[in-house]
């Protein structure tokens, strides 16, 4: 019996959980949001209790000391010392090249995260910063790091090679790597699982703060829609997803933009917020349902985007079987699953609105009985994914 815990940093957020393998069985969970504002949100949940509470929380380091404090807290805590963790499993966002699996956390392997911040600078230096919290924290637990990019190392050559000279693919590693690995794995694992296939055509669409598709063939990321860093694709919460990478230079050259300001511009600046002044989907839709233009534009772009991806994918493996939403949007919205699979009857792809509508957490189906499509909801669960690969690498 082991117990692990999993730190999932983002950009300005952590998620963790403690669970208790091999029986899988959550011990307690909780989110920090707003890092970085004095108004930084703690979210804590056990199996009796639950806790919300308001902080000044400036650093990822500050976050993981807070949940330290709530774990090992004399009334909601559930553990009496920090040696009780067995193993802490960190989600690293970019492992380039050099990781296919989950890997033991050496100097090599810190000095590796640190190289890749450069192609995931909203997400590799969170990453690390918790690994070195957590070294201090939890000296007797073993250190374990699970890659994003991991699951689409099975991507084929001719998808992940970019027409540019061979030379920067051989030599600079510049690819696609993909992210999203551990949701996308977790996911289509299931719906195969579900749908009881034994081979299998699977698309799955993440859609959260950052969103990625991923084609899945037999368990396999064969295709997904980021690339070299999690930039490019669909059309994120403040990330352009696809541009004509002319327009950096007509930015730059005629514009007047600093190669920064185009970075901040295309990472923090764009995607729902550039075509809103809106992040948070819910926002969106509630404004475009008062008749708000602009915000049913943004609307339209995105989940034509999601369409397109779905076209290239089903051609990608000639067919599909099923196609899953997850995600904080996947899983949430009715609206941008709607529009995402409107028009597609000529792929034999048929949503249910009742069915949509239902606000259900499981995993259920939304299509018609007619269609030959499956079209899945899987609330998508990248700590449990982590907390498995890890228990399997340290036994
Ligand atoms: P994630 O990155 O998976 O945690 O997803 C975060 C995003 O999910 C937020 O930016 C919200 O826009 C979106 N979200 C969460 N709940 C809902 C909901 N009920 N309806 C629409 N979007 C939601």
């Amino acid at each position: 019996m082991m117990k692990i815990l999993i730190i999932n940093s983002g950009s300005s957020s952590i998620k963790f959980q403690l669970i208790e393998m091999p029986s899988e069985t959550l011990i307690c969970s909780g989110l920090v949001e707003r890092i970085g504002y004095d108004d930084a949100i703690i979210n804590y949940k056990t199996k009796g209790d639950s806790l919300n509470q308001t902080h000044n929380i400036k650093t990822h380091r500050e976050g993981l000391n807070k949940i330290v404090e709530l774990l090992l807290d004399a009334e909601k805590g559930v553990i009496a010392n920090t040696n009780e963790i067995n193993i802490v499993g960190h989600r690293v966002v970019h492992g380039g090249n050099s990781f296919s699996n989950t890997t033991l956390i050496t100097s090599e392997v810190k000095e590796k995260i640190q190289e890749y911040a450069a192609l995931a600078p909203l997400h590799n230096p969170g990453n690390l910063e918790g690994i070195f919290v957590s070294e201090e924290i939890f000296p007797m637990a073993k250190q374990v790091a699970i890659f994003d990019t991991a699951f689409h190392q099975t991507i084929p050559e001719k998808v992940k090679k970019y027409a540019i000279p061979n030379e920067l693919y051989e030599n600079h590693g510049i690819q696609v790597y993909g992210f999203h690995g551990t949701s996308h794995q977790y996911v289509s694992n299931k719906a195969i699982a579900y749908l009881g296939l034994e081979t299998s055509k699977i698309i799955t669409i993440h859609l959260g703060n950052g969103c990625s598709m991923t084609a899945v063939k037999d368990g396999k990321s064969i295709d997904t829609s980021l690339g070299f860093t999690p930039s490019n694709g669909l059309v994120m919460g403040s990330r352009s997803g696809d541009i004509d990478h002319a327009i950096i230079f007509h930015l730059v050259n005629n514009l007047k933009y600093t190669l920064n300001e185009v970075k901040t511009l295309l990472t923090n600046k764009s995607g729902m917020l550039g075509l809103t002044g809106h992040m948070d989907l819910r926002d969106i839709v509630e404004e475009a349902e008062n008749g708000n233009a602009e915000c049913q534009l943004a609307l339209a772009i995105s989940t034509y985007r999601i369409k397109k991806y779905i076209g290239a994918y089903i051609a990608a493996m000639n067919g599909v079987d099923a196609i899953v939403f997850t995600a904080g949007i996947g899983e949430n919205s009715p609206t941008i699953r709607k529009l995402s699979c409107e028009d597609l009857e000529v792929f034999g792809i048929d949503l249910d609105d009742a069915k949509n509508k239902s606000g259900s957490r499981d995993l259920r189906e939304i299509n018609t009985a007619k269609s030959k499509v499956k079209l899945l909801v899987i609330p998508t669960n990248e700590e449990l994914e982590i907390a498995k690969q890890a228990y399997e690498l340290v036994n």
